[in-house]
This record gives structure tokens, C-alpha cells and sequence, in this order.
């Protein structure tokens, strides 16, 4: 991997986008003081991942922006880039060209991309670490910051020495592992717990499934008992339902016949009603007859009488005869003798009375005459006058003979005729009466056979009404025992069972189910569904609970392995690590100081570790602390001994500030030789240097430039000559930094 270019807009000095390519294994910058080298060196901590503000010498993220310049008005975002050639796949990512880039904005929001994707800074920093090119930077020295590793204290420098030879990826690696374990281990603190929770209540179902479950098998009985009972319920239900239609079959047959028997007797019955009608008629046909008779008896009287007149007329008449041929037998009425007499004592009163003779005389005379025509006139008229009368008197009896005579044989018809009607009457009347006891005896046997009948058929009716009382209790019960013992209980048809008539042993049956059901009740009833679905639940739940407290305990034992193994990793890689380290530093010490020794060596620390800078950034839920051993007792770190030539000076606090800058050196340089970073970037590393020694420098430069690319900030002329490529900085008079690629001898020139 080498760094291709590194691309700078709008970061501190440099308003405009400066482009620094990085072709050669060294490459110089070089400028008059405050022209804006050192923020090319910052530029590279701030792509890489650098948090700390101040370590680019700034207090917020604002500062990192370009604030203006005399004519140029301040900037909003600064954002740098380099690129990396990946073709050998150093950066863990699959291209061959890798840039990386960092935005900050005047909200100190940072933003950073892996080639061209918005990513965390997590990524960047992990993919760097793969890379030796940690956030320690050991590899970016800044200006006056050469002997930083001699000031860090042990830690920082064991740090430093991880970071240089690649361990953090191991630290990062530990660190996830342990998150893990806490998270791990918390979950199965959790889990445990809930465990721990769901136990009482386990064994509370568990009791309770036992009452289910004995209520189950009590069921199950219950049920076996309902079909057997069910069944033999059906058959006999059916059977004697049959067997009562059948019985009813011949007594309706009867019946109807009788009813209809009945029916036509009563109907004979019924016409006897008109009975009375007939002796009605039988009375009114008598009384008739005993009028015609009387009427018969009166005509025959009657002409009796007229017979009887008839002959005491043709007497008279024979009389009247014989005495119209003598006067004696003539007839004078005494009411004509009375006028006459009547007369002549009116007369004769007169007469009494009167004086006068003549008058006495006239009277006497008139009744003499008086007297004489009486009798002559009776002597003449008198007989003849009567015989008429007598023969006309006659003829009219005759004539009322002979209508009574008619009236008589009239009368003698109707009277034979009712006769004939009375006597025909008599023997219908007769003969309907013995109709009608027959008709009556024919009723009374029906109704014997009815009423007999009637009790059959009631007996049978009650029969099935009782069956009917016995079905309806059985739909009922079957619904009953449905709701109780479940559906199966109506799955009874296969069964076989025999018709009993007696129904005691089903009367048992019955009341076995009903002790049953009784204890069913007593053991909590029906249902436990809910019971058993939350045992089952609650024993699944307990069952995951338990995988899961093993998958977790699993994996905790894996990490805690794993951890193990990193840290046994970890111990003899650094160990190794910092033997090859020693062997350079002795030997780059020796090349600096012409003799001497030099070494590290690890100690224990007793001190509570600080947080990396990283650490912080990702905060306490990503990024646990380390366990408390190592966060609070003793740890390893990394003490440097040295022992100049000719000098009895041991110890780093004796130095001069050049052989400070020369010891860091040498100890910068070893470290980089053991495992070389892709690039080193060198801030006036050789400030301090006299000549001689900025030879020396020079040449481990060179040396170190066949492992990484170097680029190199300097107004040192030897460090400028062994650079293949210079780039001056140039304060402008706007106030910002100018880039421009130099020669040598402009170098030298612009350096000043
Ligand atoms: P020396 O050789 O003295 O070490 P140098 O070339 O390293 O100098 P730098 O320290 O890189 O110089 O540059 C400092 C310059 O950058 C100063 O002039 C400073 O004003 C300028 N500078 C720093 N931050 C900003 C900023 N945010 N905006 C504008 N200019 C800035």
C-alpha cells in the first residue's frame, strides 16, 4: 500500500484545495515559518481519525475551518482526502483504490467516507488498524513532538508500541469480545432472573395440570360412560318408539272402524228421531178417523131423522087424505080462531058498552057474519092447502135423504181411506222400532269396544308421551354432556347395544355418570384448556429460557476463550514485538550515539488505565471499559533505558534536547522498522539536529524509506536532499496557504 495523495479544502490555512501526490518514497515539505506546513501534517490526523482538537491545535472543531483571510471570507466546511493504492489489499476492503475522507462542519458535525460512502468513524479506524496505522499516530510526529514518545508515560508508550506493531486490531478485537461477554453475560443475568420469575409459577401450573389433567381422565370416564349410556338411550328410544307406533297400528285401525260403525248407527239412530213425527202423524190420522166417524155417525143420524120425518109426513099426507074427504078432519088453526075470537071480543066489549041498539045490532050482525065466512072459508081452503105443504115438506127431506145419503158415502171413503193410511203408518212405525234397538244394541257394543279400545290406545299414547318426556331428556343430556365432557360424546353411533326393557341397569348407568360428574365438579369442572395452554406456554417459555441460558452460557465461554486467546496473543506478539524493537533500537541507538545501549522493557504498571480517545468517542454502551482487573490493578507498560558513550548518564530525564531527539529517534525509527507503517510523516523531527547528526538522520531516513513512504516537513537542507519530491508552502498575502511543486535549490530557497 502506498499513500497516493492527499487532497485538502477549506482545513485551517488552506482555503483552497491543495493537492499533494505522493509518487516518491520521500517527500519534502518545506515553507517559511507560519506558511501552513504543520496543518499538512494535521490534515493527515484529521483524515486518519483524529479526535483530540487539540492535539491540531485547535479547541473546538470550528477551528479546523479556514476563518478568512483579508480578502477571503471564512469557510463553512473542511474536509481532507487521501487515497491509498490498495492494490495489495493492506486496507482490509476490496478495491484497489482507497480514499478516505473527513468533512467537519461549522457545527463540529464530522462526517467521513470510504470512498465515497458516508461511514462511522468506527469503520475508518478499524480499517486503518489493519493497517498499523493507528489513532495513537506514532507514525505523524508533529512539530515538537519528537520526543513525545520519550514524555508519554508508560502506558501511552505501551500504547504507542501496540498500535506501531499492529495490536490494536487484537485490542479492538478484545474489546468487542468483552462487550460482548458484558452483554452476554447481562442477558444472562436477565435471562436468569426471568428463569428464577417464572419458577413459582411453573410449579403453581404444574399443580394445577395435575387437577387438569386427573379432571381429564375423570372426562375421558365420563365420556365412555355417556356414549355407552347414549347408545343404549337411542336403541331403546327407537326401539319402543317402533314398537309403539306398531301397537297403536291395529287399535286406530279398530277404532275408525268402530267410529264409523258408531257413526252409522247413530246416524239410524238419528232418523228415529222423525219418530214423533210419525206418531204425530199416527195421532193426527186418529183424530182425523174419529172426526170422519162422528161426522159418519152424525150423517147417519141425520138421515135417520129425515127417514123418520119422511115417513111421518107420507103418514100425515095419507091422513090429510083421508081427511080432506070429511070435515072433521078439517083443520082450523087456532091462531085464526084467536084473531077471530080476538075480533069478536073486541066487538063484543064495544058492544058492552054501546047503547045504541042499532050499533048493538051492526055489531051483532057483523059478528054473525063475521063467524059465517070463518067457517066457510074453513071448510074450502083448510084441507087441500095442507096435504101440499105435507108432499112439498117431503120432497124436501127426500132431496136431504139424498145429500145425506152422498155426504154419508163420501164421508165412509175418507174414513176407509185413513184407515188404510193409520194401519200402514202403524206397521212403519212398528217395524222403525225394531230398527232402533238394533241400531241401540249395535251402539252400546261400540262403545263397550270403544271405551275398551280407548284404554288400550291410552295406555299406548302415555307410553309414548312418557317415551317423548324420555327424548327430550335425552337431547337434553346430550346437549348437557356436550358442554361438559366435550363433543365426543356424541360419537356413540358405532357402538353396539342390546334393546333392554327393564331400564333399572340404565337408571345405574345414569347415576354413576351423575357421581362422576359430581367429583368432575369437585376437581375444578370442565374446561383446564386455559390451564394447560398457559403450562405449555409458560414450560416452552422456561424451555427457551433454559436454551437460552445455554446458548448464552456457550457463547460467554467462547468469547471468554477467544479473550484468552487474544490476550495470550496479545502478551507474546507484544513481547515479540518489543525483543525485535530493542534489537533496532540498540542498533539504530548505537548508529546515532556512535556506542551506548538502548532498550525498552516491560514493567507494571500500578495505575488506573485511561480511556483511549477512541473509547470515549464511542461511549460507554459501545465500548464497555475494560474488565476492572485491568482498568484498576497493575498493567503492563513500557520503560526505556538508556546509557549514553562515555557517559555515565542513564536514564531518559539526563538528556540534552538533542540527544532527546536523537533517542526518539532512534526508538521512532526501530519501531517503524520492526513493522513498518505505509507512510511516516516526519514535523521538524530534525529541528534539533547539528549537522553531523542531521547526516546520520538522513541516512536512516533512507534507510527507513524502503519500508514506508515518508513525508517529511523541514527547513533542514540534508533532510530536503534526500527527498525525490519537494512541495513549498506559501503564506499568501490574503492570508492563506499556497502549494506549489519545487526543485531542490528553490527549496532551499523557499525554506528560508
Ligand atoms: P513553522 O515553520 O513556524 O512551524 P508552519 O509552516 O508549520 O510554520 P503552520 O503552523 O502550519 O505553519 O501554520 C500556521 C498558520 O496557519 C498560521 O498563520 C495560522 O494563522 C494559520 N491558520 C491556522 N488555523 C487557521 C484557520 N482556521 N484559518 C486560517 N488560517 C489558519
Amino acid at each position: 500500500m502506498y499513500l497516493k495523495s492527499l487532497e485538502i479544502q477549506g482545513f485551517k490555512s488552506f482555503a483552497k484545495k491543495a493537492v499533494l501526490e505522493f509518487n516518491v518514497p520521500i517527500t519534502s515539505i518545506v515553507g517559511p515559518n507560519g506558511s501552513g506546513k504543520s496543518n499538512v501534517a494535521e490534515a493527515f490526523r484529521f483524515v486518519l481519525g483524529e479526535q483530540s482538537i487539540k492535539s491540531m491545535r485547535g479547541k473546538r472543531g470550528e477551528d479546523l475551518i479556514f476563518n478568512g483571510g483579508k480578502s477571503m471570507s471564512r469557510q463553512n466546511r473542511a474536509s481532507v482526502k487521501v487515497i491509498f493504492d490498495n492494490s495489495k489489499r493492506e486496507l482490509h476492503i476490496d478495491f484497489d483504490e482507497v480514499s478516505l475522507e473527513r468533512v467537519v462542519h461549522r457545527d463540529s458535525a464530522n462526517e467521513y467516507f470510504i470512498n465515497g460512502s458516508l461511514v462511522r468513524l468506527k469503520d475508518i479506524i478499524e480499517l486503518l488498524a489493519g493497517a498499523h496505522i493507528g489513532a495513537s499516530g506514532h507514525h505523524i510526529i508533529s512539530q515538537g513532538e519528537a520526543d513525545k514518545i520519550l514524555n508519554a508515560n508508560l502506558r501511552e508508550r505501551r500504547e504507542m508500541i501496540e498500535d506501531a506493531l499492529g495490536l490494536k486490531i487484537y485490542y479492538y478485537k478484545r474489546q468487542e469480545s468483552e462487550r460482548k461477554l458484558d452483554k452476554t453475560q447481562e442477558n444472562l443475568k436477565q435471562v436468569y432472573s426471568l428463569r428464577k420469575e417464572i419458577a413459582p409459577h411453573i410449579r403453581f401450573l404444574q399443580k394445577q395440570v395435575e387437577k387438569v389433567e386427573k379432571a381429564r381422565e375423570m372426562r375421558s370416564q365420563l365420556v365412555t360412560l355417556y356414549q355407552d349410556y347414549f347408545r343404549r338411550e337411542e336403541v331403546y328410544i327407537k326401539y319402543e318408539k317402533e314398537r309403539l307406533e306398531k301397537a297403536r297400528i291395529e287399535p286406530e285401525k279398530r277404532r275408525q272402524e268402530l267410529d264409523e260403525a258408531a257413526a252409522r248407527a247413530r246416524a239410524v239412530l238419528e232418523r228415529s228421531k222423525n219418530k214423533d213425527g210419525q206418531s204425530q202423524e199416527l195421532l193426527s190420522l186418529e183424530s182425523k178417523l174419529s172426526e170422519v166417524r162422528k161426522e159418519r155417525d152424525e150423517i147417519m143420524r141425520e138421515t135417520g131423522r129425515i127417514e123418520g120425518q119422511i115417513s111421518a109426513e107420507e103418514r100425515i099426507i095419507k091422513k090429510q087424505r083421508e081427511l080432506a074427504q070429511s070435515d072433521e078432519a078439517k083443520v082450523v088453526h087456532l091462531r085464526e080462531v084467536e084473531s077471530v075470537a080476538e075480533t069478536i071480543y073486541k066487538q063484543v066489549t064495544q058492544a058492552e058498552t054501546e047503547e045504541n041498539s042499532s050499533t048493538l045490532k051492526e055489531i051483532v050482525r057483523g059478528i054473525g057474519s063475521l063467524l059465517r065466512e070463518f067457517i066457510l072459508k074453513n071448510k074450502d081452503s083448510t084441507t087441500n092447502g095442507g096435504i101440499a105443504e105435507s108432499e112439498q115438506e117431503l120432497m124436501v127431506l127426500r132431496a136431504e135423504k139424498e145429500r145425506l145419503s152422498q155426504k154419508l158415502s163420501a164421508a165412509q171413503e175418507i174414513e176407509l181411506d185413513l184407515n188404510k193410511q193409520y194401519k200402514e203408518l202403524q206397521s212403519a212405525i212398528e217395524l222403525e222400532k225394531d230398527t232402533n234397538r238394533d241400531a241401540e244394541k249395535t251402539v252400546f257394543k261400540i262403545m263397550a269396544e270403544q271405551n275398551e279400545l280407548h284404554g288400550v290406545i291410552h295406555a299406548l299414547q302415555a307410553g309414548q308421551e312418557k317415551l317423548q318426556v324420555i327424548e327430550a331428556d335425552f337431547k337434553r343430556e346430550l346437549q348437557e354432556a356436550a358442554t361438559l365432557a366435550g363433543r365426543a360424546v356424541l360419537d356413540f353411533a358405532h357402538l353396539t347395544a342390546e334393546f333392554e326393557s327393564d331400564r333399572h341397569a340404565q337408571d345405574e348407568r345414569r347415576k354413576n355418570i351423575e357421581r362422576i360428574k359430581i367429583r368432575l365438579e369437585d376437581a375444578g369442572g370442565a374446561g383446564g384448556e386455559d390451564v394447560m395452554k398457559e403450562y405449555d406456554e409458560t414450560k416452552s417459555r422456561d424451555e427457551f429460557l433454559a436454551r437460552e441460558i445455554e446458548d448464552l452460557e456457550k457463547s460467554a465461554e467462547t468469547l471468554r476463550v477467544l479473550i484468552k486467546d487474544l490476550d495470550e496473543k496479545l502478551t507474546v506478539e507484544f513481547k515479540l514485538g518489543v525483543e525485535k524493537i530493542n534489537k533496532q533500537f540498540q542498533e539504530f541507538f548505537a548508529l546515532m550515539f556512535g556506542g551506548g545501549s538502548a532498550s525498552l522493557t516491560v514493567v507494571k504498571e500500578e495505575k488506573k488505565r485511561k480511556k483511549s480517545d477512541y473509547e470515549l468517542e464511542l461511549g460507554d454502551e459501545e465500548t464497555p471499559a475494560f474488565p476492572e482487573a485491568t482498568d484498576e490493578a497493575t498493567e503492563e507498560g513500557i520503560d526505556i533505558n538508556v546509557s549514553l558513550p562515555q557517559k555515565r548518564i542513564k536514564g531518559l530525564m539526563m538528556l540534552s534536547g538533542g540527544e532527546r531527539a536523537l533517542t526518539s529517534i532512534a526508538l521512532l525509527f526501530a519501531i517503524s522498522q520492526v513493522n513498518p507503517p505505509p507512510f511516516i510523516i516526519l514535523d521538524e523531527t530534525d529541528a534539533a539536529l547539528d549537522e553531523a547528526n542531521s547526516r546520520k538522520y538522513g541516512d536512516m531516513i533512507e534507510n527507513l524509506s524502503k519500508y514506508s513512504q515518508l513525508i517529511l516537513i523541514t527547513h533542514n537542507r540534508e533532510t530536503m536532499s534526500r527527498a525525490g519530491v519537494l512541495y513549498g508552502v506559501t503564506m499568501s498575502s490574503e492570508g492563506f496557504s499556497k502549494l506549489l511543486s519545487i526543485k531542490f535549490d528553490e527549496a532551499l530557497a523557499v525554506a528560508k
